[in-house]
């Protein structure tokens, strides 16, 4: 199986520009440099941004961070941000963020879900594509799936009706719905792969990921040159595993659940978490986060991957339109990842430590 595989993913692709709509229309400050907000977050976060900041630095990238704590206050027993880090993002525009826990017994709700809804960052941009040089089964891998961010499974609406029986309520609305939809056909327009494919469970789940289909035929009607298509998730799920490079022109838009099984389920094709960025997109905000946890077991040790996180910041380059930079550190960090194990962290089979690393990709640009 393995060497058949290897056999018919004879082409390495590059990673390409993946421009990512919706404006950014942040202000370059007098000294020719944008603030960007950066939420450290939990666990290996600190670590991982650290670095980020030293490439950066490096790069003589024209952004200056704002960093921000994102401690969670219970207020009405909501979870709440601290308003100064709300109030950082609605001025930038623009944020970079390290993974978050969400902090244990105290009727907090998830933190990561408190952002999106407090920002309404309202799709999830999660590319995936192979890195050349690194060995993995395939190695044509390039995928992008675009998950409804803000409802759907993650509504967070749950309730006993008796002792014994719990209803946990999956939410679709047509606007969110139509707001994801729309955003994956303009996504599927500015990356040249014209093809949209709704990837969905409507034969079991009529009325809710109908609505999802549904919405979708109504909005295809507006890109008659953008192709689209409805896969049902398990076929999906089957097909991706089995030869990834059929989705290699597609854009995946699903409900939430959906979009984050299936995007780990992607990161594992190209070498697993430590690889995969992501983009939140908001109708003025914009969060880019690595797909990845806090890694709670790794943290503090210097053992960490910063390479989600950097291609995170990859993407936040480009959608501030300063590619010329992205592309420099993009093409660092790939060259490090290249170079061997002696400079790769323990989740790619190597030996390096984070900043070793860091101190790579750095002589690397
Ligand atoms: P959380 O509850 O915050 O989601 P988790 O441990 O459930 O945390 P992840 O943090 O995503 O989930 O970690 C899953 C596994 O992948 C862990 O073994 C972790 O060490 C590893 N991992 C995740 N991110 C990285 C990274 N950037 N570098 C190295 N290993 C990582």
């Amino acid at each position: 199986m393995f060497r058949q595989l290897t056999r018919r993913s004879a082409v390495i692709p590059q990673f390409t520009r993946s421009y990512i709509p919706g404006q950014f229309t942040g202000a370059k400050k007098a000294n020719g440099k944008y603030t960007v907000t950066l939420i450290e977050g939990d666990g290996i976060g600190p670590e991982i941004s650290e670095a980020v900041k030293e490439i950066y630095a490096a790069a003589d990238v024209p952004i200056e961070w704002e960093p921000v704590d994102v401690t969670p206050l219970l207020i009405d027993g909501k979870t709440t941000l601290p308003q100064p880090a709300v109030d950082s993002v609605n001025k930038n525009l623009v944020a970079l963020k390290g993974p978050l826990a969400t902090p244990v017994g105290k009727g907090h709700s998830s933190m990561n879900l408190t952002l999106r809804r407090t920002f309404n960052l309202f799709a999830n941009v999660r590319p995936c594509q192979s890195v050349q040089g690194f060995e993995t089964p395939y190695k044509n891998v390039d995928t992008v799936l675009i998950r409804e961010n803000t409802e759907g499974e993650y509504s967070g609406i749950e309730h006993t009706i008796v002792p014994g029986v719990v209803q946990s309520i999956k939410l679709i609305t047509k606007p969110a719905s139509e707001k994801v939809i729309r955003y994956a056909f303009e996504y599927a327009k500015s990356v040249n792969k014209p093809h949209v494919l709704v990837v969905h469970k409507a034969s079991i789940m009529k009325l809710s990921d109908g609505l999802f289909v549904e919405t979708a035929k109504e909005v295809g009607k507006e890109y008659p040159d953008v192709s689209l298509d409805y896969e049902l998730l398990d076929n999906t799920s089957l097909k991706l595993a089995s030869d990834p490079s059929d989705y290699k022109n597609i854009v995946m838009v699903m409900p939430n659940l959906y979009g984050d099984i299936m995007s780990d389920l992607s990161s594992g094709l190209i070498g697993g978490l430590g690889l995969t960025p992501s983009a939140n997109m908001g109708n003025t905000v914009s969060i880019f986060e690595a797909v990845h946890g806090s890694a709670p077991d790794i943290a503090g040790k210097g053992l960490a991957n910063p390479t989600a996180l950097l291609l995170s910041s990859v993407m936040m380059l480009r959608h501030m339109s300063l590619n010329d930079y992205a592309d420099k550190i993009d093409a660092a960090v790939k060259k490090t990842i290249a170079s061997g194990p002696a400079n790769r962290t323990g989740d790619l089979r190597g030996t390096a430590s984070t900043q070793h690393f860091t101190a790579q990709v750095i002589s690397n640009l």
